[in-house]
């Protein structure tokens, strides 16, 4: 038989940072006490009429313009009929016939493109609460509607992914680039980002399609990855077999590690899509198109090429610091306030900061570029030896301090007085005659343990260079 390759397309739903609800003035806020962000709007009640929210329209077309997709001239919405227990309406509104949005792609790191099939808004159902906190309610599933109604959009891919690491690479440049617009939290554990995998299997070099399995409840993207390697084995197997597979989802178990069927094939016909009475189709003019692309930020990857040329810093460096927004502002607003080192800046960041504070969190936090960039200037002006700066640092991050201060409260000015230093080195030397005598002999290596030795005795504030030069003039 010939060698199979798996063909995948991604459908990924993203919450919009709107204040409030798509069609309604309800706070769009995750976390609340069940049914308090309610209203007759989003909880479907009879005659209660949707009025569009004028952000949400802004920020999908925002993600979309981003994702270099084309803005469709009209907006139109529609009704997908179906019956859940999380969609009180019995329909949601949602996008049909016209996305607002079609193309546009992210290009992967092997050169590969995975083009988007389309971009559309609509509203998200309630959710269903399976957890029982007593025995007694055990049989029953509660429903809280807070989240009816939140703004989304869907972006759905070609199927243009080949494997599940490729899959992992697109989410991730797709969260990163929808993170930069500040369009979406992207918070996966909240739900602001969902994401179904559809995967099928063809012989190596064919054009036609295989028959496609969608995956659902995928909840991070190390679990995307796992469950295509998964079902890509599992539809390899099947055919080796000689069976045939049928069109159906199957859900990801997480803990066994496997998919399993959910149900059979269901197709557009089945939702009875027909344009919402309720709203009017718009269009959105050339000119609003343009004001929302202004505000577009520079992206990841092209920030990441400036780091390199603007800055001199290796590439990793770059891909590090341009890995959330936060950090790359933290960054840069350090390197203005010491311009001179902006490798040195680059330096601490990666190697010492991002050890205290996880780049998600750099927004959140309280630290300063500005106590950074100071740390960077007193090492570089030999104020203060590395040394010490390491160990203050910490308290640096902690405790927002500023550095000049810290090393002035706890006296960690270093000691460049040659006579202290003569001093340590005179205790040294008198403490440790063995050592002493192997260096007189020949035996230089001993040198440098000498010197360690002198940097404890003054705790490790005595300026290197000068313990070196008075060492081996005593010695
Ligand atoms: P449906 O109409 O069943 O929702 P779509 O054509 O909208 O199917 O595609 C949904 C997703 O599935 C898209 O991301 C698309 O790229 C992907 N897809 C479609 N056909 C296949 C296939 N044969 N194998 C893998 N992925 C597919
Ligand atoms: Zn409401
Ligand atoms: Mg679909």
């Amino acid at each position: 038989m010939k060698t199979m390759e798996a063909v995948i397309g991604l459908e990924v739903h993203v919450q919009l940072a709107t204040r409030t609800k798509i069609f309604c003035s309800c706070p769009n806020r995750f976390g609340d006490e069940p049914n308090t962000n309610i209203c007759p709007t989003c909880l479907g009640l009879p005659g209660a009429l949707p009025v569009l929210n004028r952000r949400a329209v802004q920020l999908a077309i925002k993600a979309a313009l981003a994702l270099e997709g084309e803005i469709a001239e009209t907006m139109k919405f529609d009704r997908k009929n179906y019956f859940y227990p999380d969609l009180p309406k019995g329909y949601q509104i949602s996008q049909f016939d016209r996305p607002l949005s079609s193309g546009g792609g992210i290009t992967l790191s092997n050169g590969r493109r995975v083009g988007l099939k389309r971009i559309h808004l609509e509203e998200d159902a309630g959710k269903l609460l399976h957890t029982a906190e007593s025995l007694d309610e055990s049989r029953f599933t509660r429903v809280d509607l807070n989240r009816a109604g939140t703004p989304l959009i869907e972006i759905v891919t070609n199927p243009d992914i080949r494997t599940p690491e490729e899959a992992y690479e697109f989410l991730k440049t797709l969260k990163l680039t929808l993170e930069y617009c500040e369009v979406s939290d992207c918070n996966m554990e909240e739900g602001s980002l969902r994401c179904d995998a559809n995967v099928s299997v063809r012989p190596e070099g064919s054009s036609e399609l295989g028959v496609k399995i969608e995956i659902k409840n995928l909840n991070s993207f190390k679990a995307v990855q796992s469950a295509l390697r998964f079902e890509i084995e599992r539809q390899k197997r099947e055919l080796r077999a000689g069976r045939t597979l049928v069109q159906e989802t199957r859900l990801w178990d997480a803990d066994r590690k496997m998919t399993r069927s959910m149900r059979g094939k269901e197709g557009s016909e089945d939702y009875r899509y027909f344009p919402d009475p309720d709203l009017v189709s718009f269009t959105v003019s050339r000119e609003v198109i343009e004001e929302i692309e202004r505000e577009i930020p520079e992206l990841p990857r092209l920030r990441a090429a400036r780091f390199v040329e603007e800055y001199g810093i290796p590439e990793t460096d770059a891909g590090i610091l341009t890995s959330t927004r936060a950090l790359g502002d933290f960054f840069e607003e350090a390197v203005r306030s010491y311009p001179e080192n902006p490798k040195g800046i680059a330096n601490w960041i990666t190697a010492e900061l991002l050890r205290e504070v996880p780049a998600e969190e750099m927004g959140k936090r309280e630290v300063s570029p500005r106590h950074l960039a100071t740390l960077v200037r007193l090492i570089d002006s030999r104020t203060i030896t590395g040394k010490i700066a390491k160990k203050i640092f910490p308290e640096v991050v902690r405790e927002g301090k500023d550095p000049e201060k810290l090393i002035e409260e706890r006296g960690l000015k270093p000691i460049s007085d040659s006579a202290a230093i003569e001093a340590f080195c005179r205790e040294v030397i008198d403490a440790n005659p063995g050592p002493v005598e192997e260096y007189r002999a020949g035996k230089t290596a001993t040198f440098g343990w000498l010197v360690g030795q002198v940097m404890k005795a003054s705790k490790g504030k005595a300026d290197p260079r000068s313990v070196n030069e008075i060492l081996r003039r005593l010695l």
